[in-house]
């Protein structure tokens, strides 16, 4: 079996990195199963003096075959790179926030700059056999980095977050530099259909892209894989939950709604804290019936379009709780700290409705998380946002448009309403969604499919000089200086090829 090589921003240990949510709990069960290295940023920010390139090495103590290696980042660095493209420029666009996103601020040379130096950090410690596997949105040019080093293994890169429309994409100055840097891994990872169609769409509106006979993608002359793998959680973690009322009040029989979301304006809060209150308003026979308990702990807080979110959530919850609370009850319970998932598991199980309304979420894994949590025999329901990734997948939760505050709040009630048999009969059918793609099966179908890219390329001799060909033509066709020439000039590349036919067999 080839040694696997991944690389995320944040790498920790796995100790730490079995109590975090998603990337870091699926990469450290991927490197207990199989040998590997885990690259990336250590979490400290230090000054240029005391910076350095060569990582930190140390293998992991449960498997002695794997190891840990990482860098830390400079302070300006952290700030352009890390808060600066990744955080206020790809993340706001992204999540369709045009107007959130800091184009002006010059942070992608820097980004380009973090990008080049783990490339050169991680070439020496890359075997020819090995596999390498990148993540998500902070690490796009890695790969035409490591190819520009002479690297020529199989790389794939998996997207956590949603892909935009393509003319959103399009807004990004650097647009074309990221279809170049995307164009250089074999395979493309991403969480729904939704977001497969864009990338497709935006590759042939920048770059020209074109689709090929077996359904890859070509640009500049090489072919790319984009496919669904939609991540999933370990549902076993969470069925042997424990009800925990512990956050219910004093009222006897008050039934609670969960909600878990970073405090992020990607997550809807103020919408899911009006929809509360119109329910409360519309529907008063609920009031002193139910408590929302959302947990909301902060996130990013340096970046300057996430400062008013917290704010604007304690005005809104003393709002509401201030219009409708007595002196036992309060309707909204809002914590902003993190909760260990060990607790949430619990808490998930004693409550009635799941309510997770992002605005856009690349997938969402706090609802599997919900549903996987519940009594067989006595199941809450979830309510999900259409534009979470995970509403492509749980098509038997209660389904709502997040910006549409009336249908959030009948469907709290719907959901109070539901009969057991109904409530039975949808948890199943979720259930044997999450089972089927559980993150097991996510991490094993993108490595097998990034194996067969590596077994492809063997068999049709398409060998290390061919790459390194495509790579130098890539490089010289389109890599462009960090300065962005002005507007009038990219527009005579950015073909519409919209009237080209889409091959049915792309994605999956
Ligand atoms: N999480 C946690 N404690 C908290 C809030 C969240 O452990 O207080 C975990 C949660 O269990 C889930 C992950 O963080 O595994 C969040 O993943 P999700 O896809 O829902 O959202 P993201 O934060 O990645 O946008």
């Amino acid at each position: 079996m080839r040694r696997i090589v991944v690389v995320s921003n944040r790498v920790m240990e796995l100790r730490k990195a079995a109590q975090a949510g998603g990337v870091a709990v699926a990469v450290a069960d991927l490197l207990r199963a199989r040998s590997g290295l885990w690259f990336g940023w250590n979490g400290k920010v230090v000054d240029e003096q005391t910076s350095t390139d060569v990582p930190e090495i140390k293998g992991l103590k449960s498997q002695g075959r794997s190891a840990i290696v990482t860098l830390p980042l400079t302070e300006n660095e952290h700030r352009d790179y890390y808060l600066g493209y990744s955080n206020s420029v790809l993340w706001p666009v992204f999540h369709n926030r045009l107007d959130l996103a800091r184009f002006d601020a010059g942070f992608y040379p820097r980004y380009m700059g973090v990008n080049e130096r783990f490339a050169r950090a991680l070439r020496p410690l890359i075997q020819p056999d090995d596999i390498i596997w990148v993540h998500d949105y902070h690490l796009i040019p890695l790969a035409s980095e490591l190819r520009r080093l002479g690297v020529d293994n199989p790389i794939g890169f998996y997207l956590h977050i949603p892909v935009p429309p393509s003319q959103t994409f399009l807004a990004i100055p650097e647009h074309r530099e990221l279809a170049r840097e995307l164009a250089a891994y074999d395979l493309i990872g991403l969480q729904t259909q939704a977001d497969v169609a864009n990338l497709i769409q935006f590759l042939e509106d920048s770059v020209s892209g074109r689709i090929l006979q077996d359904g890859r993608i070509s640009a500049f002359d090489h072919p790319l894989s984009i496919k669904r793998f939609p991540v999933g959680i370990d549902p076993d973690v969470f069925h042997n939950a424990v009800p925990d009322d512990t956050l219910v009040q004093s009222i006897e029989g008050a039934e609670r709604i969960i909600g878990v979301d970073r405090l992020d304006y990607s997550k809807g809060l103020p919408q899911k804290f009006s929809a509360f209150g119109r329910f409360l308003e519309k529907y008063p026979q609920y009031q002193r019936k139910v408590v929302l308990s959302q947990i909301a702990p902060p996130t990013r807080e340096s970046v300057e379009a996430y400062t008013d979110i917290r704010q604007t959530l304690e005005q809104m919850s003393g709002k509401i709780n201030g219009m409708f609370g007595e002196l036992d009850w309060v309707p909204i319970h809002y914590i902003h700290r993190s909760a260990p998932r060990d607790k949430l598991r619990d808490v998930y199980r004693s409550s009635r409705i799941g309510l997770f309304t992002p605005l856009r979420d690349g997938m969402n894994l706090v609802s599997k998380e919900y549903v996987a949590s519940q009594d067989p025999e006595d199941p809450g329901v979830p309510i999900l946002s259409r534009f979470a990734g995970a509403a492509e997948q749980l098509v038997d939760a209660l389904i709502v448009n997040p910006y549409n505050v009336e249908e959030m709040a009948d469907a709290i009630k719907t959901a109070l309403e539901m009969d057991r048999s109904e409530r039975i009969e949808r948890y199943t059918r979720l259930m044997d969604v999450i089972r089927t793609y559980d993150s097991a099966a996510w991490s094993s179908a993108f490595l097998s499919t990034l194996e067969a890219t590596a077994r492809e390329r063997t068999v049709s001799n398409v060998g290390s000089h061919a790459i390194r060909a495509s790579m130098a033509k890539l490089a010289s066709v389109a890599r462009r200086p960090t300065r962005i020439p002005p507007e009038g000039s990219r527009s005579a590349q950015d073909g519409t090829s919209k009237q080209r036919k889409r091959h049915a067999g792309n994605g999956e």
